[in-house]
């Protein structure tokens, strides 16, 4: 190796040494970063730069970003589009408070989320924007509105409850994480939590003698409609993430569920708030996930993709019959909610971009060609002895690892091989963050038939080398 590439070494191992020292990193164990004998269980990537779906090193290597940097890119890193209507928008106005102000990008951005918005034949559309600053307090908002909707309407004090899905994922606040059902983030802070109520999980992976992902859904609602009666007068919403369950692994469901579970909310007179926070703006093949099921929530939340990884915004849209509950003349009865950086100009100039992005590539067009490379691409990978299951709802695709591929049995967690299965692609020069022992790619959209070949062929050798372990 020549002096230059030392040198270069030496550089990303003095951010290593840098970061450590001053930085805590979220949802992480920094006892695993620590070296120890001259090794860690969790090996620091600095990052330098991002061009498309790589990210380069400050070591000079470029990694596959397979996991769009926790499912926020869509359009690549440092996309110049985007890139340059932040800068114009930050020669212009960076921020204004939105409480009693207004500006362009704000309303514009609200505009066209509308335009956009599921719709259901005979049902009012989606009518308001309420912005937030990231997706937790995005989930955070959507719950006090349906509460505070009920209490104006004076139902008070009976609908105080909201219902939410086994292995369902909502944020890490603390009203987010109530409605969240993830042991791991969880049950630390149960004594700190509301009480919410969960229902089961359509998860079409929990399909046992052959039942279809349909049968899965059906007896997931008909679970829903028990709980429903059980509680009547109890609930003030329904939250969950339609079509899949990302954070609880990448669990995905049949959309009938979605269409039994609008209708039973409309029986008990009770909310829809659909999270697509991570699902959103393409992911799942359609601009929102909803629209597979022709579903429309009375509340959405989005937030991730929203600008296409550039900045951090949440919106809620809410029904125009929603907004109406809150006009009155008492202050009270209005929704005091607000975060300081509300619908920050910044913020929503990027999510323009990324929305005209949508337009001129078309963008959803383009990654049907893509969903279907990577189900080829997957094919062969889930021949591999420990793969149990690999499931794709559009340009998400996840690969269950077990211990006897056939079986489902779960890997003893002691082993790691998720983390087993990070370091080895890492090495290879790919980001597959795994949750647990389940690897998936979710690529920025911009991801190109070279780099999906570089994945494929990452995906299978970290899992040989992961699984060998066992
Ligand atoms: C990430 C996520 C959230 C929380 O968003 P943050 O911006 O991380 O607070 C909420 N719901 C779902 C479905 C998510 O994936």
């Amino acid at each position: 190796m020549s002096t230059h590439d030392d040198a270069i070494l030496d550089d990303a191992e003095r951010w290593r040494s840098r970061d450590l020292a001053v930085l805590w990193h979220p949802c992480t164990q920094m006892r695993e970063h620590q070296t120890i004998e001259g090794r860690n269980v969790l090996p620091l990537l600095p990052v330098a730069r991002g061009d498309g779906a790589w990210l380069v090193g400050q070591d000079g290597r470029r990694y596959l970003d397979a996991v769009s940097s926790w499912w926020v890119n869509l359009h690549g890193h440092a996309e110049p589009r985007i890139a340059e209507a932040v800068a114009r928008q930050a020669r212009t106005l960076e921020q204004v408070i939105l409480a009693g102000c207004s500006h362009p990008p704000a309303v514009e951005l609200a505009e066209r989320l509308l335009a956009i918005a599921p719709r259901e034949a005979g049902r009012a559309p989606l009518a308001k924007v309420f912005y937030a600053d990231n997706g937790s307090a995005g989930i955070e908002v959507a719950l006090k509105m349906a509460f505070h909707w009920f209490r104006n309407r004076g139902d008070e004090p009976r609908r105080t409850k909201f219902v939410a899905l086994h292995n369902g994922y909502h944020g890490e606040t603390i009203g987010a994480l109530s409605v969240g059902d993830i042991p791991l983030y969880r049950r630390i802070y149960a004594p700190l939590l509301m009480d919410a109520i969960f229902a089961p999980s359509p998860d079409a992976y929990l399909a046992r003698d052959g039942q279809s992902a349909e049968g899965c859904a059906n007896d997931a609602a008909d679970a829903l409609a028990h709980l429903l009666d059980e509680h009547a007068g109890e609930v003030c919403a329904l939250v969950l993430e339609p079509l899949v369950q990302c954070a609880g692994g990448m669990r995905m469901h049949h959309p009938a569920y979605l269409r039994r579970v609008r209708e039973l909310c409309d029986v008990h007179g009770i909310f829809l708030v659909a999270d697509e926070i991570a699902v959103g703006f393409g992911r799942t093949g359609t601009m929102f996930a909803c629209e597979q099921a022709g579903v429309q929530p009375d509340l959405l939340c989005l937030s991730k993709g929203l600008t296409g990884g550039f900045l951090p915004l949440a919106a809620v849209l809410a029904t125009q019959a929603i907004y109406d509950g809150f006009l009155d003349d008492s202050r009270e009865r209005a929704f005091l909610h607000s975060h300081s950086y509300t619908g920050n100009p910044l913020a929503c100039a990027a999510a323009l971009a990324s929305l005209d992005i949508f337009e001129a590539d078309d963008v959803l067009a383009r990654n049907r060609g893509t969903a279907a490379r990577m189900r080829a691409l997957a094919e062969p990978i889930a021949k591999l002895p420990h793969v149990a299951d690999v499931r794709q709802t559009g340009m998400i695709l996840a690969f269950e690892l077990a211990r006897d591929g056939d079986r489902r049995t779960p890997f003893d967690p002691a082993l790691r091989i998720g983390l087993r299965a990070y370091r080895a692609a890492l090495e290879r020069g790919v980001l597959l963050r795994p949750l647990g022992d389940v690897l998936y790619w979710m690529p920025p959209y911009c991801v190109d038939d070279a780099q999906l070949a570089l994945l494929a062929e990452t995906t299978a050798a970290a899992i040989r080398e992961a699984s060998a372990c066992a």
